[in-house]
């Protein structure tokens, strides 16, 4: 039948291509891209190393800590990762549709909880396979992102950027899709009379032990959008500012939660928006949704730097993305297996990763 897919699915709505600036390179990124390539669009993605992986590519070098202290250059060491790190979920839970992580080893370490290498591996081989890699522009650091004009419809926006030669330059896009992660500039806690201390001052981000970080945005310029103690926004479903939606988007804000597959879910609806198979509501009932979200936090006494922590209701955001795009809700094997690994995160007992496989084969027997 003309124009019906090959897998009998619905026939998708014809839509117009559109030009979009991925920032990061990153998991999100590489997630976002391949959801924006899949769907026709035209994508660049804008990356400031020299490799991709974002936070997996393990640096040994560390921040000077005064700088992040003192707001000087943050966030210079881009990753977080100490050189003995193991991923603190099962690979069962960090691999992506079609192009799972489980049952195959990358970088020769197939353990249930590798080390970051295999990450790393694992993410490049993504990059390659789906076809992303060659749509990054590595050393290209974005420092301003600007809307740009309106034409009928359809916002355009500016994306400057600096190349390794120290050249900058602009080019113009129809959307932008932000994904530059939030494990890089410490979070760093006000402690009574700590500036008696007379010893050295070491975030985690430089000690290399893993901690969620602050949300930085330095290149967006925007009116009427903020980060205040770590709240991002304000943001519809964590993903869409409502005064510049759908044209500027962010994947990868929320955290603790199966980190991976939130990246694809919410690539997945935004590239659902940008296509026109999906429609959001207006700009003032966003707004209303995102304030009454923050009224419901205020009540619930939780504070708001942790407004985008999704546990432990992150079900619930799984599967309100999943609506959006017509996924199946999350399987109740991977909400169980989930659940155990933080519980035993939270139980700081190191040794649940080497006890995991074990209890498994109990489990199912
Ligand atoms: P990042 O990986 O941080 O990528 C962002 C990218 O954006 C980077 O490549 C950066 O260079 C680029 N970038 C930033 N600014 C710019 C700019 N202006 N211009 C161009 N490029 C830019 N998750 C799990 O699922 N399992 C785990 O076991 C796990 N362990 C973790 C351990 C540690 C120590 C840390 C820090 C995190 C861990 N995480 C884990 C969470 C981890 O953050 C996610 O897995 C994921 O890698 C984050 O991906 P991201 O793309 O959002 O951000």
């Amino acid at each position: 039948m003309p124009g019906a897919r090959r897998d009998g699915g619905p026939t998708p709505m014809p839509h117009a291509a559109r030009r979009v600036a991925v920032v990061g390179a990153g998991a999100a990124g590489l997630a976002a891209a391949r959801e924006l390539l899949r769907d026709g669009h035209a994508v660049r993605v804008f990356e400031k190393s020299s490799r991709a992986g974002g936070t997996w590519a393990y640096d040994p070098r560390a921040d000077d800590d005064a700088g992040p202290l003192l707001g000087r250059d943050p966030g210079a060491v881009h990753s977080s990762m100490y050189a003995s790190l193991r991923t603190n979920l099962p690979r069962e839970l960090m691999g992506f549709s079609g192009f799972p992580l489980a049952g195959r080893a990358f970088a020769g370490d197939p353990r249930t909880f590798p080390g970051h290498r295999e990450i790393l591996a694992f993410l490049h081989a993504f990059a390659e396979e789906s076809g992303v890699a060659k749509h990054v522009r590595f050393r290209t650091e974005v420092i301003r992102v600007a809307p740009l004009l309106r034409q009928g419809t359809s916002e355009q926006w500016t994306v400057e950027w600096r190349g390794e030669d120290g050249a900058v330059a602009e080019e113009v896009f129809d959307a932008i899709v932000v994904c530059t992660g939030h494990c890089t500039v410490p979070l760093v806690p006000k402690i009574r009379g700590i500036d008696k201390w007379q010893g050295k001052q070491v975030h985690s981000h430089n000690y290399r032990v893993p901690e969620p970080y602050r949300y930085y945005f330095p290149f967006l310029d925007l009116d009427g959008f903020t980060v205040d103690d770590n709240r991002v926004g304000p943001l519809y479903k964590h993903v869409f500012p409502p005064k510049y939606a759908p044209n500027l988007s962010f994947i990868g804000l929320p955290s603790k939660s199966i980190v991976f597959q939130s990246f694809e879910l919410e690539a997945k609806w935004v590239v659902a928006v940008l296509s026109g198979r999906v429609t959001l509501p207006s700009e003032e009932d966003m707004l209303a949704a995102v304030l009454k979200d923050y009224r419901r936090m205020e009540e619930a006494g939780t504070p708001k730097r942790h407004t985008h922590v999704l546990w432990p209701e992150w079900v619930e955001y799984f599967n309100w993305l999943a609506d959006q795009v017509g996924e199946p809700h999350l399987e109740a094997r991977r909400y169980e297996m989930y659940e155990k690994a933080i519980k035993c995160i939270l139980s700081l007992d190191e040794s649940y990763r080497d006890r995991w496989d074990e209890q498994e084969k109990q489990w199912a027997s």
